[in-house]
This record gives C-alpha cells, structure tokens and sequence, in this order.
C-alpha cells in the first residue's frame, strides 16, 4: 500500500489549489472521484472576482488573493454594479459603506450613471454602487494551472478514485476507494466540496452541517446585444445578477434552493425566474435560452469557510464551504491551509476566523 503525508478528497479548484500550495513539502495524494478534476462546482461557476462577494468575513481572503490572480493572469477587468430601487437607496448606500469602511473602493452612483452603464435600464432603478475592481476570472486557466504547478511537483491526482472507507490506524489512515485501491496517509484533508460533511462521516468524525445549495446560471441572446463593457450587474436584494459574455448573458436568479449532493441540473423553474427578474431590470428581449446549468455551492452554518484541523480528529483537517467565493478566494485560502497543514507561521490572511472550532457541532445542537 502506498503511504502518502497528507491525501487531499477532492480535486477541484479547493483540493487542486491546496495540493499547489503544499508543493513538495510533504507527499500528497489527490483523490477525485469523476474522471476528470473540476466537474462539479469548479467547472461550473460564473466566474468572477468581486471583493464584496460573500461578505466582509469573506473579503479578506478575495481581497488577498487579488494581487496572485492578477500576476497569474487569471483576471481581465468587468466592474461590478450593485443597484436598487427608489425603494431601496439606503440598501445601496449601506452596502457601498459597509465596503469603503474594509477599504474597497466603491463608488455610489445616481440613476444617470447607472443607465449609461447598463442600456435599456428601466426607470424604477435609480441608484447604484460600483466596484471598478471587479474582474473576471479565467476559471479554467486557473484549475489547470493548479494542476500542472502540483503535477510538476511530482504529486499524483488518482482520480475514478472515490474514498469509500478512512480508518484510523496506528500511523494515520488507511484509505479504500470504491474499486478497492488503498493508500495510506498521516493527515487526511477534506476538500471534497458539497460531499464535505459526507466524507467526514466516512472518516467517522462529526459533521459540521455544510450544506448544499442550488445556484442556476442561464446563457441567453438577447436584443439588443449586450454591450461587452457591461459591468456584472447585482441586485441589491440579491434577487438576480448577470454578465456579459462573448456576446450573450450568463444570468442568475440568485437562488439557494437545498440539495443533497449530486450532480446538480437546473430547473426550468429557475431559469424562468431569473427571465422575469431580468425583464423587470432591462428592456431588452431575450431570444433564446443557449444554455443553462446549475451547481452547488456548500455553505458552514456562519456561511464562512472552514480551514483547520478538526477538533476531535487531529489527523482530519478540513478545506470546505467556499460557498460562492471558492474561485475568487483560492490562492490566499490554499496559502492559508498549507501554512497551518505544514505547521508553518500565517501568512497573509488571519486564520482564526475560519477554525472548524467556532462552529456548534451538529450533534450538540
Ligand atoms: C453557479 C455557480 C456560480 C459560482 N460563481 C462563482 C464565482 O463567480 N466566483 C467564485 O469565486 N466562486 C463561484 N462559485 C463557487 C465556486 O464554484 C465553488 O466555491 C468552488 O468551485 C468550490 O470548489 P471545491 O473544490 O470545494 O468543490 P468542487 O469543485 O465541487 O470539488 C469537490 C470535488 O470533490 C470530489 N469528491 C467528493 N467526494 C469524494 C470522495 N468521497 N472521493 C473522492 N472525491 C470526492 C468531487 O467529485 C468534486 O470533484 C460558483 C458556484 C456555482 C455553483
């Protein structure tokens, strides 16, 4: 059986990144499920950067992770624009303080600027907030580069390779996967996304209550065409958002509908939703549905990210419920785990505030 140090489940952009990071300080086995890494949430994302995205507890790891992505060359600049209503100005003045207090630069914006910026915008939308900084994200480039930087590194990515048993034994884990392969590891990281708490249940340790949830994503042709300079545009109220993209828009309803974890599809239902939420915004008809996905994104009660060793099982260290931020956040999050997987000092970004220890254990509610 071969013996690994650490022995990352999951090979998404959380697992894959980590695995990076560690290099070849330690040797690390990733274990991926599906035959190719980056086929659930990873590969289906709506790609972008924004430093107000998942709240301020999430901003310091978005806002760190920044400056890497920049030199990696995984951003090209989009702009975010927050709006509201007549009804809802305080929602988008509070918003736009609550982030210039964290030292982002957001811009509050009245209804002229608003509707140059977004064409056919209909008249009951009068405020806005903007964030020049927004970006998209080569998602994929990212993925892959993660990939490579750890392959280069020597590390093996077994993926068809599911975790089915982790047994403690007297100098670590023994693992099995569904086709009976083992390996052996000192530490066993969960980085396995929406099955987060389901692999913590294989390893015999207490689940956190990261929960799944749907988010629908639409491809539409609409007319007139988007313009390419269209800010990703977000609902105050977080009822919508939608980007351009090579010509059409990627549109979401914003919805958070819980699953179990699995290969998640849309729902016509959604994508309906997210129709009439746009037809509400913008005058603009929409010509056909190109495409449409949906995929999980997996969230700690507190809806911050969990990092660290568990604290009843010191050989399990968990890197789960990224949420929507998991992209926009890998490179200061994956710094951050290493560091305290190697036992090294912090980094860039305060740890404590993602310790699996601040969250209530299931089984004590
Ligand atoms: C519609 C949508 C839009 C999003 N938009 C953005 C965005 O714009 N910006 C952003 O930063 N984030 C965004 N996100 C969130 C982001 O996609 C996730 O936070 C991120 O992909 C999580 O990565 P992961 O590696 O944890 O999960 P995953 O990519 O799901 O990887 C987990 C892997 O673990 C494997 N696995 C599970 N159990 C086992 C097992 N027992 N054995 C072996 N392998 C196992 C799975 O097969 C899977 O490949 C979005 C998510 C969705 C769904």
């Amino acid at each position: 059986m071969e013996r690994f140090d650490i022995a990352i489940v999951g090979g998404g952009m959380a697992g894959a990144s980590l695995a990076a990071a560690i290099g070849n300080k330690a040797r690390v086995l990733v274990l991926e499920r599906e035959e190719q890494p980056g086929y659930h949430s990873t590969g289906r994302s709506a790609a972008f950067w924004t430093e107000s995205y998942g709240g301020p507890g999430v901003q310091p790891l978005t806002t760190a992770s920044g400056p890497i992505l920049q030199r990696l060359g995984m951003l090209r600049p989009r702009g975010a624009l927050t709006i509201g209503t007549g009804a809802q100005v305080e929602a988008v003045e509070a918003f736009a303080a609550r982030y210039a207090a964290l030292g982002i630069d957001v811009r509050l914006l009245g209804r002229d600027a608003v509707a140059a910026l977004v064409p056919g915008l209909r008249p009951s939308w009068t405020c806005g907030a903007l964030e020049p900084s927004c970006s998209d994200i080569d998602v994929s480039g990212l993925h892959q580069h993660y990939l490579a930087v750890l392959r280069a590194y020597g590390t093996q990515v077994w993926c068809r390779a599911a975790l089915e048993h982790a047994e403690r034994a007297p100098e670590g884990w023994s693992l099995t996967l569904g086709d009976g392969r083992k390996a052996g590891c000192s530490v066993l990281v969960n980085a396995a996304g929406a099955w987060a708490d389901t692999v913590a249940r294989i390893a015999g340790v207490l689940p956190l209550g990261i929960a799944p949830l749907r988010r629908t994503v639409a491809q539409l042709r609409v007319a007139p065409a988007a313009p390419a300079g269209l800010p990703l545009v977000l609902d105050v109220a977080e009822r919508f958002y939608f980007k351009p993209e090579a010509g059409r828009i990627w549109l979401s309803p914003h919805d958070e509908t819980p699953s179990a974890p699995c290969d998640a599809a849309p729902e016509e239902v959604d994508v309906a939703t997210a129709i009439a939420r746009l037809e509400t915004v913008v005058d603009w008809r929409v010509e056909r549905i190109e495409h449409r996905w949906a995929g999980l994104r997996s969230f700690a009660p507190d809806r911050l990210p969990v990092y660290g060793f568990d604290v009843a099982e010191a050989g399990f260290f968990w890197f789960a419920g990224q949420g929507g931020f998991g992209i926009q956040t890998a490179p200061a999050a994956a710094d951050l785990a290493a560091r305290l997987l190697l036992g090294e000092g912090p980094g860039a970004v305060e740890p404590k505030p993602y310790d699996p220890a601040r969250l209530v254990r299931m089984s004590e509610v």
